[in-house]
């Protein structure tokens, strides 16, 4: 062994360790909090986001906005992952998950700078975390399957604040419709439920038709427009001939050669057709196009078809009749064949459309989605989705909580009394996380344009006085009972939000060494942090990150 160092990384490598790791990861987390949390509650602001591309998303809605912002920071793509965890297990929930995560770090910075110990920290934020899901269970009320009316006030507390807020009455009524239509004993399957959107009219002219609609017309006027016990199928081929075929093979010298070619065409699909028919096929979903000579073959089978089926529908569709989606026609068979008891082409939304009823497998629903625009359209589709998620997750646990930061001011408060039992520097933690909770009180009233400050001490007092139901009107500042105001929300979504808000930002204190490969800097997101608000957004090749930080500050200023 000679005196020359050992060499372990590259020399691209960076590394950063201890106390630097530690504020820089914190740092990326609380940005990202920061950048979401300006849309958080009835009042929170959109964000528009521009893609690389030029492509513009109008949102409210936290995980889109994450996503969108492209983070490359991996600190704070735990903190997204956060948002998107939640949206895939609850729907609802992603700006509070990673507002709260946010702030636990922030409160664990403070922590960190008064010498408590990294673990010490985790220790009482997870016990902290335990402790708050035993008592959100104590105070979470039921919720039967036949309740509407807290049906409907759950999918309408879930759409607050998104584009479909002035319209949010009548669209909980179709969502807690929908979902309840698919429900049965075994649960509830949202993929039942076909969310369609329609461009035009208002949104209050969204409706709910019960069967499958797909947005397609017969492909000629010669089919019939209806059939009754139909017998379905569902292609993902064409019936074409394929052009290299004609190209490569012929070479057309004489009249004769052409008549002939031409008659091998009319054969191939001449026979497609047949492999149809002969199934006993009375409507036909094809993925692909239909030559003008196979339509004529199939219109005068009375077949309705449909091509250019889009594949999401023609799963929908295979779902809902008992379909099997058939990759070749020449494989086809009567058993691939779906049943409906009508499928007719009808005005939908002012605009003909073929509509599925009836179906052999499965209670299937279509949300009709309508709006002004592409944009409005869009936002109502992310709210329906929160929507539909929540009514489903209700209907499974059959547990809600009251929302307007109800629930996180009783914890705060059963939290403190609790901190005292824990003892050592753990109590600091749980007092912290206590503190943590109530940044959804307090956002929501910073974004209501209310005194945070006046907010808290009123929503403390009267959960001291013994209403754990009492939470914000972020429109009148007033502190009411949220149950009577209709406010409520699964109980799932608030301890899915405040556990994996708790994992990520335990995970992120534990780390004390970052090791890249490559360039961290590139990446940092710089999202509208309190030092440099609206200041030039951090460069490099994570330039949404950046770009978006800009944002995040400018849209705090506007507040
Ligand atoms: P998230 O992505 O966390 O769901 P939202 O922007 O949907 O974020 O805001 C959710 C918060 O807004 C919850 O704390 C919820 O209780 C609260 N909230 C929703 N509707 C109301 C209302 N009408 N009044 C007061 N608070 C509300
Ligand atoms: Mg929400």
């Amino acid at each position: 062994m000679g005196d020359q160092p050992m060499v372990i990384m590259s020399e691209e490598s960076q590394r950063t360790s201890g106390d630097d790791a530690q504020s820089m990861n914190i740092t990326a987390g609380k940005a990202v909090a920061e950048a979401a949390r300006t849309t958080l509650g009835p009042k929170g602001m959109d964000k528009m986001l521009v893609g690389s591309a030029g492509n513009v998303v109008v949102t409210n809605d936290g995980v889109t906005i994450l996503k969108e912002m492209e983070i490359d920071h991996p600190a704070a793509n735990m903190i997204v992952e956060v948002a998107e965890t939640q949206e895939e297990e609850v729907s609802d929930g992603t700006t509070s998950a990673v507002v709260i995560g946010g702030d636990l770090l922030s409160q664990a910075e403070d922590l960190l700078e008064q010498d408590v110990h990294p673990t010490s920290i985790e220790q009482g934020y997870r016990q902290a975390s335990e402790k708050a899901k035993q008592l959100l269970e104590e105070i979470a009320i039921d919720v039967d399957a036949n309740d509407t009316d807290t049906l409907e006030q759950i999918a309408a507390t879930a759409m607050t604040g998104k584009g479909a807020e002035n319209a949010k009455d009548r669209l909980a009524e179709l969502v807690v419709g929908a979902v309840t239509s698919v429900a049965d004993d075994t649960g509830v399957d949202t993929d039942n439920i076909k969310v369609e959107t329609l461009v035009g009219g208002a949104i209050e002219d969204s409706e709910l038709i019960d069967g499958v609609v797909v947005d397609k017309e017969r492909v000629s006027d010669s089919m019939p427009y209806f059939a009754e016990d139909a017998s379905v199928a569902v292609i993902d081929d064409s019936l074409e001939v394929a052009e290299t075929e004609i190209d490569t093979d012929v070479n057309v010298t004489n009249p004769d050669q052409l008549e002939e070619f031409l008659d091998r065409e009319q054969k191939q699909l001449r026979e497609m057709v047949d492999e149809i028919v002969d199934t006993g096929a009375d409507v036909v979903f094809v993925q692909d196009g239909i030559d003008d000579l196979a339509q004529q073959y199939l219109a005068d089978a009375g077949i309705l078809a449909a091509r250019r089926t889009k594949s999401s529908d023609a799963e929908q569709i295979a779902r809902a009749t008992g379909a099997q989606i058939v990759g070749n026609v020449s494989d086809i068979e009567t058993d691939d064949l779906g049943f409906a008891g009508s499928v007719a082409q009808q005005d939908v939304g002012g605009s003909q459309q073929l509509v599925i009823e009836d179906v052999e497998d499965a209670a299937s629903v279509t949300l009709l989605l309508r709006g002004g625009t592409e944009h409005v359209v869009d936002e109502v589709e992310r709210a329906i989705s929160d929507s539909l998620g929540v009514v489903r997750i209700t209907l499974e646990d059959g547990k809600a909580l009251p929302g307007g930061g109800a629930p996180e001011a009783q914890l705060a408060l059963e939290l403190r009394q609790f901190a005292d039992s824990v003892g050592g520097r753990e109590q600091l933690a749980v007092e912290a996380f206590a503190d943590a909770l109530e940044t959804i009180p307090r956002t929501l009233a910073e974004n209501g344009g209310l005194d945070p400050i006046d907010s808290l001490v009123e929503l403390r007092s009267q959960h001291d006085a013994g209403t754990a139901t009492a939470g914000l009107n972020v429109t009148t500042g007033d502190v009411i009972d949220m149950d009577e105001a209709g406010v409520v929300e699964p109980l799932r979504v608030k301890t899915q939000a405040i556990g994996s808000a708790t994992e990520a930002a335990v995970m992120l204190l534990r780390i004390d060494d970052v090791i890249a490969a490559g360039d961290l800097k590139g990446g940092q997101v710089n999202a509208g942090d309190d030092d440099d608000a609206g200041g030039p957004p951090a460069g490099g090749p994570g330039g949404m990150g950046g770009g978006m930080g800009g944002m995040g500050g400018g849209m705090g200023g506007m507040m």
